[in-house]
């Protein structure tokens, strides 16, 4: 754009110069040029940058009562922070930025135990660092380099009192950008009356999930394998599918059940891949809802799950009052029916190609399932922990088998609920 525009300009000048009587030309193409310069301003001049912040060069040091992080960046960031507590965090929130850290400069140092990074949204990134205990933001500034091109990001903590953290946090509670909101939920033409199937690649943006032996992220192979079931579903004509994210971005629990309820889906498929401490545990489990968990590993797992909202930063909701009304209790009833319905078809199939856990069919309080009116299943794909099963995850023919099963139960699943 901005050489059409230097083109225009220089266009101007030689008409001025070999038509110097043409006055009505030359003010028409100075018109063009104002006008086309005009058009351009939105895109060029005031809107923020395209590109995203790189932040690089972390730095933490210190000890167990002060410790100062600095994090280098290529332009001048726009910074807000906040305080949450349980564990106690420091939440910093940035433009769209590109983390240039590497893993090994993160690990705990001085004060902070932990950090994570990642977007939030399209043009939102956050920064969470965890403390062991209370402390106190003592300054937190954005300076320019003297000596070398960009900012650097200066944060000084101490350690402090909890009730001292308590008032920071109260005072520092301002409007918590609403993240993880999509931006537009229904994807799906309403003129379109095929079965519709929601795939929801479980993790993404800040939110990594589980990490695999290799390094393998939770949010990358969810993602991979939603987008090849999606492909595959399409590819049959029989299907409406929609994907609750299609990108490496955070999404609240709650917004991915509203996508699903907002496109009309007739099923919500939650794809996943747990990690635990024993390595040579693996296979692949089916969850549906419920209000007990089936065994202490499926409520190990959820409460695993329903992390998310937190690790990104969110204050969880306080979950709201059950309606007390019949119908919805009768819709919920015949919805969890057809839960457990579809995931034991789905345990017939995936039987054929997936190694599957002992008693494999389980039941826990998962958020991301709770939408009354659409019949939800989680899969964990396996264990990132075991390195059998990460290496299978990651190979595209082992995923191309688990999808032909999935593809096949949906197939039985969409015709039982047809009554065919
Ligand atoms: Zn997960």
């Amino acid at each position: 754009m901005p050489t059409t525009l230097h083109m225009g300009r220089e266009g101007a000048k030689r008409q001025k110069a070999g038509q110097r009587g043409s006055v009505s030309t030359v003010i028409g193409s100075l018109f063009l040029v104002l006008l086309s310069f005009l058009t351009l301003l939105p895109d060029s001049a005031f809107a923020q940058p395209a590109q995203p912040l790189v932040a690089y060069d972390y730095l933490a040091a210190g000890d167990q009562n002060r410790t100062r992080i600095v994090l280098n960046f290529d332009r001048e960031p726009k910074v807000d922070w906040f305080l949450l507590r349980t564990p106690h965090r420091l939440v910093i929130d940035l433009p769209e930025t590109e983390f240039g850290i590497e893993e090994e400069q993160t690990k705990a140092q001085g004060l902070v135990s932990r950090v994570r990074y990642g977007r939030m949204a399209p043009d939102h990134s956050r920064m969470i660092f965890t403390m062991p205990g209370p402390f106190a933001v003592e300054d937190l500034s954005v300076l320019k380099n003297e000596t070398s091109p960009g900012y650097r990001l200066i944060v000084d903590i101490v350690s402090t009192s909890e009730t001292a953290f308590e008032a920071a946090m109260r005072e520092r509670i301002t409007a918590v950008p609403d993240a993880g909101t999509a931006k537009e939920a229904v994807q799906r033409n309403p003129e379109d009356d095929r079965f519709t199937v929601a795939i929801d690649a479980g993790h993404g943006g800040i939110d990594s999930g589980a990490r695999g032996v290799s390094g393998t992220l939770e949010k990358a192979i969810t993602l991979t394998f939603a987008r090849e079931l999606k492909k595959k579903l399409e590819e049959t004509g029989k299907y409406s599918v929609v994907l609750t994210r299609d990108e490496d971005v955070f999404l609240r629990l709650d917004e991915r059940v509203r996508i699903a309820r907002e496109n009309g889906a007739d099923l919500l498929i939650s794809i996943h891949a747990d990690a635990i401490a024993l390595r040579n545990f693996r296979g692949a489990t089916v969850y549906t809802l419920s209000e007990r968990a089936s065994d202490a590993e499926a409520a190990a797992t959820a409460a695993r799950e329903n992390l998310s909202d937190e690790i990104a930063g969110l204050t969880v909701r306080e979950e709201q009052d059950e309606v007390a009304d019949i119908l919805v209790d009768l819709i919920r009833r015949e919805t969890h029916a057809f839960s457990i319905h579809f995931a034991r078809t789905l345990l017939g199939e995936l039987d054929d190609t997936v190694h599957l856990v002992g008693s494999p069919l389980r039941s826990a309080g998962f958020i991301v399932l709770k939408a009354p009116d659409v019949p939800s299943v989680l899969v964990e794909l396996g264990y990132l922990s075991n390195a059998e099963d990460e290496k299978q995850m990651k190979d595209p023919a082992w995923r191309a088998a688990a999808i032909d099963s999935i593809i096949k139960a949906i197939a039985a699943f969409a015709a039982a609920k047809a009554g065919g």
